[in-house]
């Protein structure tokens, strides 16, 4: 399962946390501390080791 990293837009919170999320699962996109925008980060090696998980089974 990828991990999508997710940063908050409100500039006076920031807050940045990462998800397990299934590709299929619904990109989160309200900050759980602050109500606002979020805005989703793709960690490219993460999400190429998803992939050969994917291919060996
Ligand atoms: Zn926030």
């Amino acid at each position: 399962m990828p991990t999508y990293g997710y940063k908050c837009q409100n500039k006076e919170c920031k807050f940045k946390f990462e998800a397990m999320q299934s590709i299929k699962a619904d990109a989160l996109t309200v900050c759980p501390k602050c109500g606002k925008e979020l805005k989703r980060i793709y960690y490219p090696s993460n999400f190429r080791f998803g992939i050969s998980k994917i291919k060996n089974q």
